[in-house]
């Protein structure tokens, strides 16, 4: 294939991601990025500290080779480990087999690896600071401001655009009548709350296992980090009886985690300090009518499906995107390759979309019937007698 010019938006883990599948292929990559380079300034709050990575997304990762480096970042997951009112404690595995779980790995350090990886490669140029503003597929130009304010054109031949849910190329073709965008909120938000290693360790806690403290109507999860902390996030409706409206002192906020969460309280260190500090962040499922313009224009990522957390599917549907788009440009034109991903793709991000809001269900409320258990019991039996004919859900 002969040597090819791609600009990528956003050098989140999707972009970087990708942006080292094409380079690998001999293309010359851009790759821009709004923000100034987390290896050097600290994120702002926001988004998870870290996040679950299971197989869609470690084949990707293992396309571009990076398997090794990131291996020690992360924590097997085995199963679900479930809380109840009263403290005790029951053990779920995800699946019949040693294999199956699902990784917990620092946000940050995932970006971190993945960053340098791009920086050390000689055909991507990576610039920071340079947050894209507008996008013309017509006259395949785009707007970039700099730092400073200043705005400057830029052509372009494919611009590939992996810059989050907020996607500023994705409302730019909005603008310009070439797509529609649908966001569903969700009614319910998240904050993020760290255990600390001393904490946790006291209580015996074990490590590898997503914690879950379902409530029916909310719920506590904890990921473990590899230093032996946890990131503990609480979903709670925004206005409802309980709702994050009414956990408006400290008083509140430790009475609440007292009453529905107490062994978790007994961890956390400074809960009202950190309860107050931390983001309250809101979650929706994003539709969007069409992924490509013009043929020189692509969404991906976020960008184009962005869900709901509670199959810890979005970045892994969005590496398992890279990995896709990265084949077909293979053996197709950018047009060819962008419509046939667009249609190849749209059906699984419809239905891990659908899959990660049930799962909010069955995370909060679900885990808590007896039923659940015997069903798990009997999905792992039919899998065992027809492994051909039947896989649990989780499995897939
Ligand atoms: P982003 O991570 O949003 O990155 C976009 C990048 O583009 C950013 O660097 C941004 O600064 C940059 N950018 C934005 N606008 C511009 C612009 N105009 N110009 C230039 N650059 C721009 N997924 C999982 O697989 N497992 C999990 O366990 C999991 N847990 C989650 C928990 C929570 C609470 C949340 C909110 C999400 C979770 N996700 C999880 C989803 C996951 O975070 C996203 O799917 C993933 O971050 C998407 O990656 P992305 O690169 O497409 O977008």
């Amino acid at each position: 294939m002969s040597a090819r010019r791609v600009t990528i938006v956003g050098a989140g883990p999707v972009g970087t991601l990708l942006a080292l599948l094409l380079a690998r292929r001999g293309w010359h990559v851009q790759l821009l990025e709004r923000r100034a380079d987390p290896r050097r300034v600290a994120a702002g709050g926001g988004r998870s500290i870290n996040l679950a990575l299971a197989a869609r997304g470690l084949a990707a990762l293992q396309a571009a080779e990076l398997c090794a480096r990131i291996g020690p970042e992360l924590v097997a997951m085995r199963g679900r480990l479930l809380h109840d009112e009263r403290g005790a404690c029951s053990f779920l595995p995800y699946g019949t087999r040693a294999s199956e779980v699902i990784w917990s790995i620092s946000r940050e350090r995932l970006n971190t690896l993945l960053l340098d990886a791009a920086a050390a490669h000689p055909r991507i140029e990576l610039a920071f600071l340079m947050r894209c503003v507008d996008v013309d597929p017509q006259r395949r130009v785009l707007q970039l401001q700099s730092g400073d304010g200043e705005t400057q054109a830029q052509p372009f031949d494919l611009l590939l655009a992996a810059d989050g849910a907020g996607s500023a190329v994705r409302s730019a073709l909005v603008r310009r009548g070439l797509s529609r965008a649908l966001e569903a909120p969700l009614e319910h938000d998240y904050k993020e709350l760290g255990i600390g290693a001393g904490a946790a360790a006291a209580l015996r806690w074990p490590r590898e296992a997503l914690h879950i403290w379902p409530r029916g109507g909310y719920m506590l999860i904890a990921l473990p980090n590899i230093d032996g902390s946890f990131t503990a996030t609480l979903f709670l409706p925004r206005s409802a009886d309980p709702g994050f409206a009414q956990l408006r002192d400290a008083a509140a906020v430790r009475a609440f985690f007292a009453a529905h969460f107490a062994d978790a309280a007994e961890a956390i260190d400074d809960l009202p300090g950190q309860f107050a500090a931390h983001p309250q962040g809101r979650l929706a499922t994003l539709h969007c009518e069409h992924w490509q313009a013009g043929g020189c224009v692509g969404l991906l990522g976020d960008a184009a499906h962005a869900i709901v957390p509670f199959h810890g599917q979005g970045l892994n549907a969005g590496f398992e995107d890279c990995l896709l788009l990265d084949r077909l440009l293979d053996s197709h034109a950018a047009l060819e390759a962008l419509v046939r991903f667009e249609r190849e793709r749209r059906p699984d991000a419809e239905a891990i979309a659908a899959m990660a809001l049930e799962n909010y269900e069955e995370m909060r409320s679900g885990v808590r019937d007896p039923r659940f258990s015997a069903r798990a019991a009997l999905a792992a039996e039919l899998e065992r007698h027809f492994p051909e004919r039947f896989i649990p859900r989780y499995s897939m």
